[in-house]
């Protein structure tokens, strides 16, 4: 009988998976990244970008093309996609496999990092994206795998290493995500230690990356307080922080598709996503019918006053979302105001006023408030307001170009979609590439590998110029 080693090969991988949920054992004492101190974690990215200095730009092409096949390979998309389900008690299944696929396969590599070259009399001189060195990626329990993986692949095809600080409650999926990455670019021939973390993230653990010397760059993808102390650490930063963004339908919209548009984004993930609209300002003309329509892709209407506001006691807690509801299935926070629904049901709607808690802070829940207003100038008045300055994400459904442009002028939001579901504002149904990192704060916008990166100018004096 003939013994294929192939399939010897991948029934031992395999078993090696099966056995280390999802991850492999550690080869000869190698951790895959994972150390438990953060000085070690920070020291072993600093020495591993030492060895990465000295790959050709096409390892680093080879590298990025790496993590997009291990993220993609069946059986660890869907192993990272259900874990991080369970582990942070957010999300859907379905919508993690999407997003970890997106992350994986649509965030730019090297092609990002274009050179400028300026040539005359006096020579050549070239601008080009260089690595800033080890970086410090924070990163939050709503997208977990999907912000390592862009963020790995970003920074990795910049060539800096990069020392992640997840979420504490997402410990085990984020870790396993980065032991996955790990093994795989080890077995291309890979420096070790490319992305490292510790055994144990902490806010302490976190503080003590973000003042290593070693660490040039921070990048914190979350919420605002995140954001705020890495924007005071004197060091370089980017900061993505976070949305609440609203979305405006009025009369000359095409009611139907804005509603099958509407529920569709803000459901997605449970309404985790950052981009994922959060608030409907509707012009009173359409109000009724765009509900009707919203109703027939899969929204639940709440009218009872009495049960709305024992919503808001429950999911709101000193004015922020209550851990526990965050990114919950709709079935399950109706269940627990003594309501049913079946698995049709995407999203809980309401209506509301503009000052109702629902309408004013960022739920990251399957809820969502529609505001009645007498017309688009006020709707775009309204939403700029409720955006609270974060410059994150808007939308608008609108075929009245003045109104369009009005808004986008207005608004200032990072990613403005006009007639279509927040996800095309990342690459889904809408031209452009994915990121899990949007930066309004610190400016850079969707982070890719170029965000990563620092310019540096190299200049040959009275030569190689051929014009
Ligand atoms: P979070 O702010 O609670 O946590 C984000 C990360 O920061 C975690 O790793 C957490 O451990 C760390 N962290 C938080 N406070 C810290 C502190 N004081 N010191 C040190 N570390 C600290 O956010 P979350 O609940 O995980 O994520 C949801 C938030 O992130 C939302 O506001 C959402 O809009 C935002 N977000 C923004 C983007 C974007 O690209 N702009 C992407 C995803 C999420």
């Amino acid at each position: 009988m003939e013994i294929d080693v192939s399939m010897i090969e991948k029934i031992v991988k395999d078993v090696m998976t099966e056995v280390s949920g999802g991850t492999a054992a550690c080869s000869a004492g190698y951790t895959y990244g994972i150390f438990s101190d953060m000085d070690q974690a920070v020291e072993a990215a600093a020495a591993a970008e030492k060895e990465y200095l000295k790959r050709p730009m096409s390892d680093r092409k080879k590298y990025v093309q790496v993590i997009r096949d291990v993220i993609t390979d069946k059986q660890n998309l869907e192993y990272i996609s259900k874990l991080a389900v369970e582990e942070t008690g957010m999300g859907k299944y379905e919508h993690k496999l999407i997003k970890n696929r997106m992350a994986a396969l649509q965030s730019p590599g090297v092609e990002d990092l274009e050179t400028v070259a300026l040539s005359g009399d006096d020579g050549l001189t070239t601008i080009d994206y260089s690595p800033f060195g080890v970086i410090g990626s924070i990163t939050p329990t709503t997208n977990p795998t999907e912000t390592i993986i862009c963020n790995s692949i970003g920074m990795l095809a910049a060539g800096d290493t990069v020392v992640f600080s997840p979420h504490p409650r997402a410990t085990k999926v984020s870790l396993d995500t980065i032991k996955m990455i790990n093994r795989a670019l080890e077995e291309a021939g890979a420096p070790r230690n490319l992305i490292v973390t510790v055994e144990h993230p902490s806010i302490e653990n976190t503080n003590k990356m973000m003042q290593h010397p070693a660490v040039r760059m921070l990048v914190a993808t979350g919420g605002p307080g995140i954001v705020k102390t890495v924007l005071s650490s004197g060091k370089k930063a980017i900061g993505a922080g976070a949305g609440n963004p609203p979305v405006v339908v009025d009369e000359t919209a095409d009611i139907e598709k804005a509603a099958s548009d509407i529920v569709a984004g803000s459901s997605f993930d449970n309404n985790l996503p950052c981009i994922a609209e959060k608030e409907v300002i509707a012009v009173d003309s359409i109000a009724d019918y765009l509900m009707f329509n919203m109703k027939k892709n899969g929204a639940y209407e709440l009218k009872d006053q009495a049960k709305i506001d024992e919503l808001v006691s429950l999911v709101v807690k000193d004015n922020k979302p209550a851990t526990d509801f965050v990114g919950k299935d709709a079935q399950y926070i109706l269940n627990k105001i003594g309501l049913s629904a079946g698995p049709e049901i995407k999203l809980i709607m309401i209506e509301a006023p503009k000052d109702h808690p629902f309408v004013q802070i960022e739920l990251m829940m399957p809820i969502l408030p529609v505001v009645r207003v007498d017309n688009v100038d006020e709707a775009i008045d309204f939403a700029v307001e409720v955006e609270h300055g974060n410059r994150h994400t808007a939308m608008i459904h609108s075929k009245n170009v003045d109104a369009l442009t009005k808004m986008a002028k207005l608004i200032q939001t990072t990613i403005f979609v006009k007639n279509g579901p927040s996800y095309a504002g990342i690459g889904v149904g809408g031209e452009g590439y994915t990121t899990f990192t949007i930066a309004g704060p610190t400016g850079e916008g969707l982070t890719s590998a170029r965000s990563f990166a620092r310019m540096r100018r190299c200049v040959l004096v009275g030569g190689l110029s051929v014009r």
